[in-house]
């Protein structure tokens, strides 16, 4: 990354919530190089969802600018809200809407609320300190104070309201924030690299960060190095991959007593996945087959599901029923795709009894999947359906987690145990590149509307199917890998008791 010289005299409200994301976000969105920003589905998922709610909160179109300010209209887009910032820097804001409410204004009998959408459960510091920084630089515009903000979501499909007190307080950690964020700006080099790694998956840096992650062999590179771990371990003087790799495990077992007592068996684990990932080679950790059940199964079927986080609904049950060769693991005969879809008209009794056909075709048939959203969701839905606790019990033992099974039988020289990272380093590639699950709920939002207006996007639709078949045969790139290496343990098992 290049030194800047870097005096930034404008805070807007776009880089306060990338700061509050990321504090190197916040530096990179301003000084980065552009050409190293890749797309991420997430931002336009937001401003999707976004929309939704608008829509559902506002009984007509909201009207734009000052003059619908002045004309009392019930919604207002479009304002460019201006003010002063810490230590002379300019402040600037566009809220994404204004919704109209009883109060004293220098318009008469109505003032402004700023409004925003909220993804899940929590309110979050982004939405807080965005809301506050919108009733900030409202009052001066509107020429009296703003009490509150109005936060929306939509969850299954119902609209739901809570408001937010804009007070002395927020206020206050509001103008904290924005005084670091001008310090972080002013750097001349980015903040370091977050050591919460999970919010890097959404954001557009990631590309950029990974690389220098990995070439500076950071800790939080290391699978199995949180945050708590990565301070823990920063204390104890490991610095780096490197450090930890070469790290002595009765020492490293000792000095993590002292924080987290019987700590000798995660001082092994860390070392070893570190040693793992610097040599670039995996081990095995357990000598019992990973996947013994399947050994004589010639019929399988595997089974990924595609979820709208926002609606709480899984939109797509993917399967593929698959027929092998069970005296050579790599030999599938057959493979037949078998998506259920969950439309808008969405009726579950409906979507279980093609589940339940789909299910007892054949009830002996093991079902592989990669982590346990399929198995919580499928039961949840088969117990809201009426399935009795010994039936559930029965459909729950024909669940395999290959996820459980890679981490308890291998150690893989990967700073991730994910389908993505897991299946393509044993060789996978997914059909079209770069694509995960929010850019799959993309394409599936985006059939939606389009099949309002009357003309279905096949092509999302056939995006989205190609995508879920890919995950599954992603799987079962897993299976087939641990079912190789379970033969060639058993193989050289029986030369050594015959020699
Ligand atoms: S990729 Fe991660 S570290 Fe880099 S800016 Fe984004 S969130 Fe921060």
């Amino acid at each position: 990354m290049s030194k800047k010289m870097l005096y930034p005299n404008l805070l807007t409200d776009r880089l306060l919530r990338s700061w509050v994301r990321c504090r190197r976000k916040a530096w990179l969105d301003l000084y980065g190089e552009k050409q190293e920003r890749l797309w991420t589905a997430h931002r336009n998922l937001q401003i999707d969802h976004q929309q939704r709610c608008f829509v559902a909160l506002m009984p007509r179109k909201p009207a734009k600018g000052l003059i619908a300010c002045k004309k009392g209209e019930i919604g207002v887009l479009g304002i460019r809200l201006k003010g002063e910032g810490p230590h002379g820097c300019s402040l600037e804001a566009h809220p994404p809407l204004l919704q109209k409410i009883a109060g004293e204004s220098q318009w008469g009998k109505h003032t402004y609320r700023p409004v925003m959408a909220k993804h899940g459960r929590k309110i979050t510091k982004e939405i807080r300190l965005s809301l506050a920084l919108f009733g900030y630089l409202l009052k001066p515009f509107q020429k009296t104070p703003t009490r509150e903000g109005l936060i929306v979501s939509l969850s299954n499909q119902k609209l739901q309201l809570e408001t937010l007190p804009l007070n002395s307080k927020l206020n206050s950690q509001l103008h904290e924030s924005l005084e670091k964020l001008l310090i972080d700006l002013r750097r001349n080099t980015p903040p370091p690299i977050t050591l919460n790694r999970r919010k890097c998956t959404l954001c557009c840096w990631r590309g950029a960060c990974n690389k220098e992650a990995k070439s500076e062999g950071l800790l939080s590179e290391i699978s199995g190095v949180g945050v708590h771990r990565y301070e823990l371990l920063k204390q104890i003087g490991i610095n780096n991959l490197s450090d930890l790799a070469s790290t002595d495990t009765i020492d490293l077992g000792e000095k993590l007593n002292a924080y987290t007592p019987n700590s000798l068996e995660l001082a092994r684990d860390l070392i070893s996945q570190a040693k793992a990932q610097r040599d670039g080679i995996e081990e095995r950790i357990n000598q019992s087959p990973a996947l013994p059940e399947l050994k004589h199964s010639s019929d399988l079927l595997l089974y990924d599901i595609e979820s709208d986080p926002d609606e709480g609904q899984d939109f797509l049950h993917g399967f593929i029923s698959l027929k092998r060769n069970t005296s050579n693991n790599c030999e599938v005969y057959s493979t037949k795709y078998q998506p259920i879809l969950v439309t808008n008209e969405y009726d579950e009794s409906l979507i279980w009894k093609k589940l339940k056909q789909l299910l007892d075709c054949d009830p002996n048939r093991k079902i592989l999947h990669y982590g346990e959203t399929e198995v919580i969701s499928l039961c949840r839905l088969a117990k809201r359906q009426g399935l009795s606790d010994k039936e559930l019990e029965k459909l729950r033992n024909r669940f395999i987690d290959l996820h459980v099974r890679v981490r308890t039988h291998w150690r893989l020289p990967l700073n991730s145990y994910g389908l993505k990272n897991v299946a393509t380093w044993m060789g996978f590639s997914w059909r079209k590149k770069g694509v995960d699950g929010a850019r799959a709920l993309l394409w599936w939002r985006h059939w939606n509307a389009s099949k309002q207006n009357g003309r279905g996007d096949i092509n999302s639709l056939r995006w989205i199917l190609e995508y879920n078949q890919d995950d599954n045969l992603a799987a079962w790139t897993v299976a087939s890998w641990l079912l190789s290496q379970d033969s060639l343990l058993e193989n050289k098992v029986t030369s050594e008791f015959s020699s």
